[in-house]
């Protein structure tokens, strides 16, 4: 079974191989050897400074992290403003408000881009925000928030920029030299092809020093602390941290997150044209999407249940639009072990279904 839904995802045997190394107390020196080896790789990977930079590692999915930098990184005098364009926003404005941090919302539709224009005049109306939190890639709709023309915004009113990059951590383009940029959270099992179990957030040191403690499990400084000084507090998903080790290995080895990049562009536009051609439109513009995952329209008369069906019968996960766009979309992501001759297998998939 192929997996093109957005993580976890097909692993390569290098990677499935690791989870069958010896097992592994995390109170020997041999875990802490890995749990170094993941943080060092981790910010090798877009050549970050470790005396600047930590990657603090903790066991849960995704929104782990997500949390965990969002408690920790808005000061208790803080005040933040989340920029919202699909589930994954509106997931970080309900983590704001559990944890009742000060925040305000620039709500978008799902299908439009952040407007950078409004948000530069909801920090000008509201000279209390510190923070601004977004997402690169919203991986409701496939489209790659332009974190660029955010991150000017922000630093030209001394606001600091949040990123959930979940979903292009490891595969996009990532602009760690900007100042205003305090942190990204992300996670071992999409584009870094690992498995679920390890998420972990970078953020700078200067950031960390004064984060905020809102959490106990997720307590993102005091993690950091800890695997400072080779230490842990609670039991790591050890298995997880072996397959994340061996992913960074092999992403290291066939040449980085921009070797990523290239790969998932040409499996993303081999899916583009092919569904094209067969009548299936994608959502949104190749520019303004991220080569990980893209949406596309249903063709007439199909339904996303038997679509999914027919093609898992063939070997393929397919993934549904989310909320309301699920009547209308369907999501293909070409992350993990997935090659241009699956894909040719799964276009002629579709030919066999829409006959
Ligand atoms: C997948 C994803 C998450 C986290 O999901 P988990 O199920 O917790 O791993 C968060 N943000 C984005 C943009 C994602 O794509």
């Amino acid at each position: 079974m192929l997996l093109l839904n957005p993580g976890p995802v097909t692993l390569s045997t290098r990677v499935r191989n690791s989870l069958l190394q010896t097992d592994l107390c995390h109170r020997e020196s041999e875990f802490f050897d890995l749990q170094d080896e993941a943080r060092a790789r981790l910010l090798q990977l877009y050549g970050l400074d470790p005396s600047q930079w930590a990657a603090v590692l903790m066991t849960g999915s995704g929104t782990a992290a997500v949390e965990s930098m969002v408690a920790a990184l808005v000061p208790d005098a803080g005040k933040l403003l989340v920029i919202e364009n699909g589930v994954y926003g509106e997931r970080i404005t309900q983590i704001a408000t559990q944890y009742r941090i000060a925040h305000t919302v620039a709500k978008h539709e799902w299908m439009q881009a952040p407007d950078v224009a409004r948000i530069a005049a909801a920090l000008d109306a509201d000279r209390s925000i510190t923070h601004v939190a977004a997402i690169h890639h919203e991986t409701t709709t496939g489209r790659l928030n332009d974190l660029r023309a955010l991150a000017t915004v922000c630093r030209e009113r001394g606001v600091r920029l949040l990123v959930d990059g979940v979903s292009s951590f490891g595969a996009e383009a990532i602009d760690f030299a900007d100042m205003t940029l305090a942190a990204v959270a992300a996670t071992a099992n999409k584009c870094l092809h690992g498995v679920p179990g390890a998420a972990f957030v970078i953020v700078r040191r200067d950031a960390l020093a004064v984060a905020a403690s809102r959490t106990y499990y997720l307590d993102l400084a005091r993690l950091a602390r800890l695997q400072d000084q080779r230490n842990t507090p609670f039991t790591p998903s050890v298995h997880a941290y072996y397959a994340l080790v061996e992913a960074l290995r092999e992403l290291a080895d066939e040449g980085g997150w921009s070797a990523r990049h290239a790969r998932y562009a040409a499996l993303a536009e081999q899916v583009r044209a092919g569904l094209a051609a067969r009548g299936m439109a994608s959502v949104l513009a190749p520019h303004e999407s991220s080569v990980v995952l893209r949406a596309y329209r249903l063709p007439a008369g199909v339904s996303y249940p038997h679509l999914h069906d027919a093609l898992k019968s063939r070997g393929f996960v397919i993934y549904a639009g989310q909320g309301g766009l699920s009547a209308e979309l369907f999501r293909i992501s070409t992350m993990g072990d997935i090659h241009a001759a699956d894909i040719e297998r799964l276009l002629q998939s579709f030919d066999a279904l829409t006959k």
